[in-house]
This record gives C-alpha cells, structure tokens and sequence, in this order.
C-alpha cells in the first residue's frame, strides 16, 4: 500500500467540503481533497444553491435590517429546544463571518435576496427578505479544461440540453417575442448558449448550486489544492483513540493518507439510501431522490461510518452510526443530533435540525479541529473533523 502525508485530508467535495479545504489552505495548511465520484460537486453542484445566513452582510442593503436577537427567536420558534442556545449562536454568530471570510479569500460572492420570505412567516422573528443569499452567476470557462469535472446540474434547472436558467431568465426568455428587453436578454443567452455548444458539452454560465460548486472549485484550483476523483475513503486510521489518517481508494489500489492535523468528513447525507430516509424522516419519502445516486451515506465497512456526515436534513447518519459507536462524546453528539421524538400529531420527528457539530465547531466547543466555516448551504455545516489536536 502506498502512503502519503498531508495537515488536513477532506474526504467528499460538496460545499462543505470545498469550503473546508479552502479554509485549511488559505491558513496554511497543506490539503487533500478526496471525492469518491467522477465529479466535484456533489448535490451541493444539483442544488438551489440557495444559503440561509441571518444577519448577512446584505441583509440591509435589502432592506431586512437583522440581529441576532431577532433571528435567535426565530430559530426558538421553529427549532425550539431540538437544538441548544449554544449551537443556535454559534450558527448565527459565527454563520456571517464565515460568508465574509469566504467572499474575502476566494472566489464566492452572493446576491441577497430581496424578497424570499423565511419558511414560517408567520413566526416571530422571521423576515420577508434579507436572509437568503444566491451565488451569482459563474462563467464555467474560467474551470477550463476542468470544467467537465464539476457535476452537471439537473435537467430540471436547464433548458435546451443544457443552459442553466433561473426564474429571471425563464421571465425573459417566455417574452421573447413580446418585449424589446426580454428579446434582446433571451438573444443574449441563446448566442452564447450556442457558443458554448460548438467547445462544451453544455452551456457554461452556472447558477444556483452549480455556480456555487463552480466558484469554490474554481478557488481550489487557483490555490493548487490537489484532488483526487473517483477516490472513495474507505476507512479512518485511529491510533491511541485519535484519527491519524484515512484509507483511500485510488485507481484500485488502497493509499493510505497520513495527517498531521485532522480529517475533515464532508461526505454528505443518505438522500439516495431509501432504507435510512424510511428510517429517519417523519413521512414516507418513497424511493426516489433528486440528489445524486452516490450519496448513499455510504457504509464501508468500518471506521469512516462512524463518524458518517453531512448535510441534505440527512446529516443525522453521522449520529446514527455515532450513537453505536464506542466514543463517549460521539454518542454523546449523537444523541443530541439524531434524537428522534413524537411530535403533537404522533409522527416521528428529527431534532437536532440545524444543530449539527459545525455550530459547536464554530463555537470553539469539543475537540474539533479547526475549520472556522462550513461551506454546507443553510449553514447546517456538513464538515466534522477528528484529528490530531494539539
Ligand atoms: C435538487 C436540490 C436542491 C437543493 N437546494 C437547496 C437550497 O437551495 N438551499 C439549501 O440550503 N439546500 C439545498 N439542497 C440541499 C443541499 O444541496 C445539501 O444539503 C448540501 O449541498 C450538502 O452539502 P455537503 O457538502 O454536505 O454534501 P454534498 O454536496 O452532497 O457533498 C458530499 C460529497 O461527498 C462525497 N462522498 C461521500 N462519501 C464519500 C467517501 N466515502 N469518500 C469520498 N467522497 C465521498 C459525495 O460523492 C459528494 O460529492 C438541495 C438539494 C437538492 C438535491
């Protein structure tokens, strides 16, 4: 088996993951990034794209001024006590900072959303706008010939085999042949459609979550971050009760991957695993998801499972593998995150929703090694790391 060594190895390359290797990168430590498809992106890359952080440093120029105050009722309302005050600061604490520390040092920048109603407005403390950020509008030409490594969208978010449109363009694009200003903006993206037709696969103006996929991978790029596709980590290394590393599968031969300072797990949910989705969301779900087929909540034999996370209202498959592993602070992390109870009307429900480990991460708390941010979209974040800590 051959070996190599790295400070932070990211095992899963959605939003939460990229934004992790980000964050370790731009404080100076060395990187791995690993994704067990073909593609970046994960469902981050199929998503809305849509990122939920009160008190944005848009929220006013919206005219939503916020506070964490209003916010934090907000969340008491909808989430009451499935998740603790602390986790619920640390989101809307920490939350905006993490959006600026990324529109700083890479390449993301967001839109706020003027008007995009929290999804209980009647609850108190819930805003009309100002909440919700959009990635803007991402040229995939500027990925150049990685560009077909970033996971296409889905066919629901494009039109004429691939050109991606959102409800402005749809706007224009169905009044084409009534106004002059729809005309000559539906022209503008047929022509470059049909541009881009003749050197790609399918159209390269991203939106939503593809162009969120696309400005962090395109940052990765930029700071030489390597990467390894169709690289599933099978298993963690644990030695004297710490991670020091993780077994992967590259080009069929095991590699083990050394760290010096911790493991970063962004492997996503378990949309595409039925079973769990039966097991965990209070209705049934039937057999289909929007997300990608690989985001099984993957379940290697040992280790990696463990400590299984993310985001998609999944994230709870960390919990539940946590809950039957043998570490004290693992089941105690899943207890909180993976309790489910009987709401009023008898169904099942989840806790712990936007309660995840990166608020406490964020909050300093446990012994989680540092990544100041998620990249997770609501901010649930996805990344959890076990490492060496110091
Ligand atoms: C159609 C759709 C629309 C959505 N719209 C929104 C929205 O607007 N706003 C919002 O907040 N949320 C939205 N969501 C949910 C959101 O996309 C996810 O919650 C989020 O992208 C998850 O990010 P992540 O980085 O945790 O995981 P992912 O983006 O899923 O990335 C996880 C990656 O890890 C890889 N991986 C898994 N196991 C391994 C392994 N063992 N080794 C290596 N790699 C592994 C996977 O292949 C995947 O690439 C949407 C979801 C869908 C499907």
């Amino acid at each position: 088996m051959s070996e190599t060594a790295v400070d932070v190895l990211v095992i899963g390359s959605g939003a939460a993951g990229l934004a992790a290797a980000l964050t370790a990168s731009i404080e100076g430590l060395s990187v791995l990034v690993v994704e067990k498809t073909e593609y970046i992106g994960g469902s981050t890359a199929i998503s809305g794209g849509g990122i939920w952080i009160p008190n944005n440093n848009q929220s006013e120029k919206c005219g939503h001024p916020d506070s964490i105050a209003e916010a934090k009722t907000y969340l008491d309302r909808v989430v009451g006590n499935w998740s603790s005050d602390e986790m619920k600061l640390a989101f809307l604490e920490k939350g905006p900072a993490a959006l600026d520390y990324l529109e700083r040092n890479t390449d993301l920048e967001v839109t706020g959303r003027v008007y995009s109603p929290d999804y209980y407005p009647d609850a108190e403390g819930a805003k009309l706008g100002g909440r919700g950020v959009d990635p803007k509008v991402f040229d995939g030409r500027l990925l150049g010939a990685h560009f077909d490594e970033l996971r296409p969208p889905l066919a629901e978010f494009t039109v004429l085999g691939g050109m991606m449109v959102n409800t402005y363009d749809v706007y224009h694009l169905l009044g084409i042949t009534k106004k002059i200003a729809s005309f000559k903006h539906g022209m503008k993206l047929l022509a470059r459609y049909a541009a881009d037709r003749l050197r790609y696969k399918r159209g390269t103006r991203l939106l939503l979550g593809n162009a969120l996929a696309g400005r962090l991978f395109k940052s990765m790029l930029d700071r030489g971050i390597p990467y390894w596709l169709n690289a599933p980590a099978k298993r963690l290394i644990v030695a004297d009760g710490r991670v020091t590393g993780a077994i992967v599968s590259r080009d069929g031969r095991d590699v083990q991957v050394d760290v010096r300072r911790g493991v970063v797990l962004a492997t996503g949910g378990f949309p595409s695993d039925p079973k769990r989705r039966r097991d965990f969301m209070p209705i049934e779900t039937g057999m289909w998801s929007m997300s990608p087929s690989a985001n099984t909540g993957a379940r290697p034999t040992s280790g990696i499972d463990h400590v299984h996370c993310g985001l998609n209202g999944f994230h709870h498959a960390g919990a539940e593998g946590a809950a039957r592993s043998g570490d004290r602070r693992q089941r105690a992390d899943a207890e909180h995150t993976c309790r489910l109870r009987e709401d009023k009307r008898g169904h099942r429900q989840q806790g712990g929703a936007c309660g995840g480990p990166l608020e406490k991460l964020a909050a300093g708390g446990g012994r989680h090694a540092g990544t100041p941010l998620s990249g997770g979209l609501c901010l649930r974040i996805a990344a959890r790391s076990y490492g060496n800590h110091r």
